[in-house]
């Protein structure tokens, strides 16, 4: 069974912080020791698990990743998201976590993001627990 977690991006560009969400669909599904894969089934979004205390971190990545890829260069694609399929590429599209007690277990500063390249649009997040 694949479960789905829903998102709904307002900028172009955006870091949506899904931890909650996700630990939600854990509990929901009554899991206590597994783990969890979450994949994305978008071309121009990924998901990363990074700090999640301080929201600078994510302009940082964000404003890092804009710099390498900029928005105008001569890309082959012509649909003008050829730098979000890019960023995709990049930060990657999936991501395992260790379910430990019914819990992520992740580090006191670390949460998952998922990673907007192209909005604002509807995206969704699959979640396979193994
Ligand atoms: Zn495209």
């Amino acid at each position: 069974m694949v479960r789905y977690i829903n998102v709904r991006s307002k900028s172009r560009i955006e870091f949506i912080d899904v931890t909650g969400m996700l630990q939600e669909t854990v509990k929901e599904a009554g899991i206590k020791d597994s783990v969890c894969y979450l994949y994305v089934p978008h071309t121009t979004a990924g998901i990363i698990i990074n700090e999640g205390a301080d929201p600078s971190v994510q302009r940082d990545i964000q404003n890092t990743l804009s710099r390498l890829v900029p928005q105008d260069m001569n890309y082959f694609h012509r649909e003008g998201n050829a730098d979000a399929h890019i960023k995709s590429a990049l930060v990657g599209t999936s991501l395992n976590v260790i379910i430990d007690g019914g819990k992520l277990l992740l580090g006191t500063w670390q949460s998952i993001f998922f990673c907007e390249f192209d909005g604002p649009r509807h995206r969704r997040i699959a979640v396979k627990f193994i």
